[in-house]
């Protein structure tokens, strides 16, 4: 699909789903001065008489969808690191279907935080945005710019508006990306994503393992089959990037102890939480009481691993000393 920009700024690329003969293709530039919808080239024969009519159905539909999107990505990261989701967002999340009736939280409860990643390109990027419960804002405000000091490579991370909530495809996109409105992946239950108390980073460096019958395993997205191999450094091949054994720690130390590379079937690579109970008592409450549950959560934590790493600090690799952190200490404060 061809896209021009008249500014050569960064553009989000869309391409309609209501339009599937001829396709709609519409971008929008960031600070939203440009925004134009253009009619992209048809992929089969379409005839004329038949083609019009449809167009004149379909584009308004087409064009809503882009300005939601438009109105959704409007924001920037360099003056607003934190960000409240205000009526026009909350509206465009419904009904991009990443928020719906009956949410664990509210639009009030929720919070855009904005930042700078080093990309796969060994740039830095100034368009990270992710969203998360208020009460975590600040420590995951923390975990990135620690990230970015650390120089972890991140793919992308765009809301979930812009994959309409598809959790596939932001998996395909390498999307880091947090709160989704939906259930745990093979079940009805409402994932920790839909807390905003969950954190997939760089899926295909860290993907979804799934375990059949017969032995046969699963990846999600596909290309992370090339990770299935945890090595961040082996002999003759060249170091890899973006892998989430580097960073347990980070997570750890700003309240996400659980990490889905410790799980056994399926294993979650991509995949940081909170614990449930804690989300949950952290949804039932006010907002500033909230955070200053979570910051005690986080202290109390952070002082128990003071204690622990002087007793591991012989040991090696940061999987290994921050597990055995993690085993003394989450018992300890992980209490709703
Ligand atoms: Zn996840």
């Amino acid at each position: 699909m061809v896209i021009e920009t008249a500014t050569g700024e960064e553009a989000i690329i869309l391409r309609c789903p209501t339009l599937k003969s001829f396709g709609l293709a519409a971008f929008s530039s960031y600070n939203g001065q440009f925004f134009r919808a253009a009619r992209s080239i048809r992929r089969d024969p379409f005839q004329k008489e038949q083609f019009m009519p449809s167009f004149f159905r379909l584009a308004p539909a087409c064009l809503m969808f882009t300005i939601l999107i438009a109105i959704t990505s409007h924001a920037r990261s360099a003056d607003k690191p934190i960000a409240a989701v205000d009526a026009n967002m909350c509206r465009a999340m419904q009904e991009l279907d990443v928020l719906h009736k009956n949410a664990a939280v509210s639009c009030a409860q929720l919070r855009i935080v904005y930042f700078s990643y080093l990309g796969f390109d060994g740039k830095v990027h100034d368009d990270g945005a992710v969203m998360v419960m208020a009460a975590l804002a600040d420590h995951v405000q923390a975990i990135f710019a620690t990230l970015l000091q650390r120089k972890f490579a991140i793919a992308g991370a765009q809301l979930m508006q812009h994959y309409r909530g598809d959790d596939l495809a932001a998996m395909r996109a390498n999307n880091t990306s947090a709160f989704n409105d939906r259930a745990v992946t093979n079940g009805s239950a409402p994932s920790l994503h839909a807390y905003g108390a969950a954190i997939d980073i760089n899926p295909i460096q860290n993907p979804f393992v799934e375990f059949e019958d017969a032995g046969k395993t699963r990846y999600s997205p596909a290309a992370g089959s090339k990770y299935a191999n945890r090595l961040v450094v082996r002999p003759g091949k060249a170091v890899r990037k973006g892998m989430a054994e580097d960073v347990v720690d980070v997570f750890a130390e700003n309240g996400f102890l659980i990490w889905g590379g410790d799980w056994d079937a399926p294993i979650d690579y991509q995949h940081f939480q909170i614990s449930r109970t804690l989300a949950k008592r952290l949804a039932a409450l006010p907002v500033a009481q909230a955070q200053v549950v979570f910051n005690d959560y986080v202290n109390s934590y952070r002082h128990c691993a003071a204690a622990t790493k002087s007793v591991t600090a012989s040991e090696s690799g940061n999987i290994v000393k921050t597990n055995t952190v993690k085993t003394k200490c989450m018992a300890a404060v992980d209490q709703p």
